[in-house]
């Protein structure tokens, strides 16, 4: 009997390291052989603490690429030993939404390394996973494993760069500098977007948003940011954009505030509590509030470009590689408060 190891989210703070027996794909699949994973915010969440939408036991792992290992009947568009990206929102290809050009709002989709909707789907911190056809895109040989993995977060920083995104933005609000809030940035930076604001609480994020071309950085924590984005984008009355990318209430209530005279707020971050706003705010300004869920194909498809021609300093924000084994002192290390790294990569080639 064939094993491989992987990782089991068996409940907050706990990955368990287990051996299970190799498969044979299924009609349709792709046993994948992964090479990378990142570590994104909502597999900390549920290493933190209890995550709706990560029911344990559960692979966890929606960020990563690798190469295919087998491949079950039918299977026709990718070969044994092809380098692959992954899409990990596997919809139904039938409903309405999939049928009308939306598939991250497929009722019936399953998202990998999550429980939502569909159910389980175990994902991909493990050597070899399982995926079906039409989940994978040929990964150039320009683009190395490291890089594969953040096809899909910076496919969701694409999609974020352009819900509301007019020709004239000029004053872009960003709450939240963690790694989407950081790579959204740059993306609006190459987009020629002249002023990019970046609020959070944490003083060495804010620091890296200025390295990395912030206008203005703001700690939520000492100053006003509303008077501040006020002041500064002052031509235009406010902001003309304000993407949430925190889930935090207040920067909501704030957004409303500095941003402009038919301005776009844009969320993304889960805002659980309830709060209380006055809907005239929003009519008497005539703003925008719309949201941004996951990606698109094309989101994919563009990520994969902006990756190949070096749009943008990747590097910056993969601040540490680590091998297989270290899964659980990543997830302890990105938890730790005020901890320098934003996305750590997982090297599955490295033990
Ligand atoms: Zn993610
Ligand atoms: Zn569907």
């Amino acid at each position: 009997m064939e094993t491989f190891r992987q990782w089991l989210y068996t409940g907050p703070g706990h990955f368990q390291l287990e051996e299970v027996e190799k498969e044979e794909p299924k009609p349709g699949m792709v046993r994948l052989a992964v090479k990378a994973f990142s570590i994104c915010g909502s597999d900390l969440t549920a290493f933190r603490r209890m995550h709706e939408r990560m029911i344990p036991p559960l692979v966890l792992g929606h960020e990563f690429c690798g190469v295919v290992d087998a491949v079950g009947e039918g299977v026709a568009t990718v070969k044994v030993g092809q380098r692959v990206g992954v899409n990990p929102i596997l919809r139904c290809g039938v409903c309405w939404h999939c049928k009308n050009g939306r598939p991250n709002l497929c009722p019936n989709r399953h998202n990998t390394g999550t429980t939502i909707l569909a159910g389980r789907y175990d994902g991909g911190m493990r050597e070899f996973t399982y995926m079906p056809e039409f989940s994978l895109m040929p990964l150039p040989d320009s683009i190395d494993f490291i890089h594969g993995a953040l096809i899909e977060p910076l496919g969701v920083c694409i999609h974020m760069a352009d819900v509301g995104y007019l020709p004239n933005e000029k004053y872009t609000v960003i709450y939240g500098c963690g790694p989407v809030g950081l790579m959204t940035m740059l993306i609006l930076k190459a987009r020629g977007v002249e002023h990019v604001i970046c609020v959070d609480v944490r003083k060495n994020r804010l620091k890296l948003a200025k390295e990395l071309g912030a206008s203005l950085t703001i700690d939520a924590t000492e100053e006003n940011t509303v008077s501040l984005v006020q002041q500064f984008a002052k031509e235009r009355g406010g902001a003309d954009r304000i993407l949430l990318c925190t889930d935090a209430p207040e920067p909501f209530l704030e957004a409303m505030k500095l941003a402009r005279m038919d301005g776009t707020v844009v969320l993304t971050g889960h805002i659980k509590p309830t709060i209380e706003f006055r809907p005239e705010d929003i009519l008497e300004k005539g703003l925008r509030v719309l949201s941004q869920v996951t990606f698109l194909p094309e989101h994919l498809e563009r990520s994969m470009k902006m990756i190949q021609n070096k749009e943008i300093p990747l590097d910056k924000i993969v601040t540490k590689v680590l091998p297989f084994s270290s899964l659980q002192d990543a997830c302890e290390l990105l938890c730790a408060p005020d901890n320098d790294e934003i996305k750590i990569v997982i090297d599955v080639t490295r033990k």
